[in-house]
């Protein structure tokens, strides 16, 4: 009976460190070793050159690493780049590289489909098939990191978590990915430049705060009125406006820190003075500034980008109010790769 290997990536640094004196080596190797596994995204044993052949036998027989593998990769025109990602079971999840010309985003998946049930948004209907664990959200990270450093010449110097999936659903493994990544002995990324998408559950946000993390927190808003924004995202029924009111006060208070909201003006559904209203003042309610972003059509009739003056009026009162607000363009819409667009079309 073949006996299925252990992913190596599932030990501690003291983990692996035990193993190797468990089998007469020295501790310090499980420090080799790890860094190689992490900072360095070896993808086979044999990748590990200052480790004996010997040794890297032995980790063959015992262990596999799951390394997520890069299927295929898509180029916009503006320099955007998507990765379908094969995970080691097969499923396909996409991350997509944005660049400026001061920085490179990496916007990654944290579920294979999504939890939640946006009307709007095309991952949405791709059912919920699993969450990711920690390494293959690191791994999507790793492998951006690497295309920017190949067509940019300069690291990875943003990560959003926009992509597939609701990541406040797989909470312990977005946590511990970002855990990796802001490591020294991950990618050493700053916190500061890592902002957390979601689509708003209250309870999680809390848990956030509670755990003071000190990433950022972005809140896909698009209505700041509750009977509209429970008919475009329909799972917010259970959770009415104050109650997330509420945990963005809770949030605010612990971290200080400021919070994005993401907004969509859809014609007929929120561009109206009622909408914009209600949005000014949602946003008194704790220190915050809005991303009006651009829609992404995914075939279908009933969402429609509302009008240049529409998502103007939302402009003119918010800055009327001193709330900062930027309008966000869409990349790599012809590719696919833009917000709401992540469904595995080539899958
Ligand atoms: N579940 C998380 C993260 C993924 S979505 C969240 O909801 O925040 C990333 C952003 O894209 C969200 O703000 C989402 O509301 C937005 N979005 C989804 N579909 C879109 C579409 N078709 N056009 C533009 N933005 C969209």
């Amino acid at each position: 009976m073949q006996i299925e290997k252990k992913d190596i990536r599932a030990l501690s640094k003291d983990q692996l460190r035990e193993f190797f004196v468990s089998n007469g080596d020295k501790a310090f190797r499980g420090n080799q070793v790890y860094e190689w596994l992490w900072s360095k995204g070896a993808h086979n044993f044999d990748d590990m050159t200052n480790v004996a052949k010997t040794t890297r036998q032995m980790l063959e027989e015992n262990f596999v690493i799951n390394h997520i593998r890069v299927d295929q990769m898509q180029k916009s025109e503006d320099g955007t780049v998507k990765n379908a990602v094969r995970l080691h079971d097969g499923l396909v999840v996409e991350s997509v590289l944005i660049p400026t010309n001061t920085r490179t985003t990496a916007c990654v998946s944290s579920q294979v489909g999504c939890s939640l049930d946006c009307n709007f948004c095309a991952t949405a209907r791709l059912k919920r098939m699993r969450n990711l664990n920690p390494d293959e959200i690191y791994d999507q990270v790793l492998a951006i990191d690497n295309e920017s450093k190949l067509y940019h010449n300069r690291p990875l110097s943003n990560i959003v978590f926009m992509g597939m999936g609701e990541p406040l659903m797989n909470y312990n493994n977005v946590i511990k990915a970002i855990d990796k990544i802001v490591s020294p002995e991950g990618l050493g990324m700053s916190p500061k430049r890592i902002t957390v998408s979601t689509s708003g559950i209250p309870k999680m946000i809390k848990k956030l705060a509670d755990d003071e993390v000190k990433f950022r927190l972005a809140v896909s808003l698009h209505s700041a009125i509750d009977e509209i924004r429970s008919r475009i995202m329909p799972f917010s029924q259970n959770f009415p406006l104050s109650d997330l009111r509420e945990s963005l006060e809770y949030w605010y208070n612990k971290t200080r820190s400021k919070i994005t909201y993401e907004y969509v003006v859809w014609k007929g559904i929120n561009d109206n003075k009622a909408s914009v209203d209600a949005l000014v003042k949602f946003c008194k309610y704790v220190p915050c500034k809005v991303n009006l972003i651009e829609y992404n059509p995914i075939d279908d009739g009933e969402f429609q980008q509302a009008s240049e003056e529409s998502i103007n009026e939302y402009i003119k009162a918010l800055e009327k109010n001193d709330i900062v607000v930027k309008v966000r363009r869409s990349r790599g819409k012809d590719i696919d790769a833009a917000c709401g667009q992540l469904a595995n079309k080539e899958a």
